[in-house]
């Protein structure tokens, strides 16, 4: 075994830097085992989404809590030796506040927030808190070895519509320029106020509640020093497309 990425303890907690494990080209490819585990992930953000260990279910942060989405959307949560092969976390702190109070669905959504953020070139985190009429959600299930492409995987992905529920949606907005390092564009998950139930977002209608937003403008990533990760093809052709097909809505 290698050494984790992270041993450090007693981190200052900088506000509003992304932290992030891996690449999600590497996930596109196959690289579901990472060697960071929840609770040295946790020391880099309390705010922020991701992945399990074998693609075992989606991955929510929300106020320092690890939940985790298996295949049936059920929100558990999750122990702190589990590892995770993708994840984005910070220390969230809202710098800009707007309450919502009429319905917005995902395009008049992302169009607020661009606007709010101004700035394309620089990572954004967001959350909402409030009501939706939609929410319509995927997530991901535990892969057995030799671990299938993500895009076969995600064709036969549990998807999820949840009506006329309270939660919280979060995440963050990434530069196009960042393609393959992470997810260009918005990548949110959602967690219901009863903590049961969630996922990876693809769709949605909110209809209102509060949205806080923060530009991020430091990141630090921490690359796997497994086999895995060594050979993996990290620029393939096709990377913005797969992509697409593989987080979006
Ligand atoms: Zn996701």
């Amino acid at each position: 075994m290698t050494e984790p990425v992270s041993q450090k303890k007693n981190l200052p907690r900088v506000k509003n830097r992304l932290y992030q494990t891996s690449t999600m080209a590497a996930l596109l490819d196959a690289v579901y085992d990472g060697d960071m585990t929840l609770d040295s992930l946790l020391e880099h953000g309390d705010f922020g989404l991701g992945t399990f260990n074998a693609l075992d279910g989606e991955m929510i942060v929300a106020e320092g809590v690890v939940k985790q989405f298996r295949a049936e959307g059920v929100a558990s949560s999750a122990s702190g030796d589990l590892k995770t092969p993708f994840a984005s976390v910070t220390f969230f702190e809202p710098e800009i506040t707007v309450t919502l109070d009429k319905p917005c669905n995902k395009e008049a959504f992302e169009a607020k927030v661009n606007e709010l953020l101004a700035n394309p070139n620089l990572f954004g985190a967001i959350r909402f808190t409030g009501e939706f009429e939609t929410v319509d959600t995927r997530t991901v299930f535990c892969q057995c070895k030799p671990y299938p492409h993500m895009l076969d995987v995600v064709a036969k992905q549990p998807t999820f519509t949840m009506n006329n529920i309270s939660g919280t949606m979060l995440g963050f907005r990434t530069p196009s320029y960042m393609q393959g390092i992470n997810v260009a564009g918005y990548h949110l998950h959602v967690l219901s106020d009863d903590g049961k139930h969630g996922g990876h977002v693809t769709d949605y209608i909110v209809k209102k509640g509060k949205l806080e937003i923060a530009r991020i403008s430091d990141l630090e990533i921490a690359l796997p020093r497994t086999k895995e990760f060594a050979e993996a093809d990290l620029s393939p052709e096709n990377l913005s497309e797969s992509i697409r097909t593989a987080e979006g809505g």
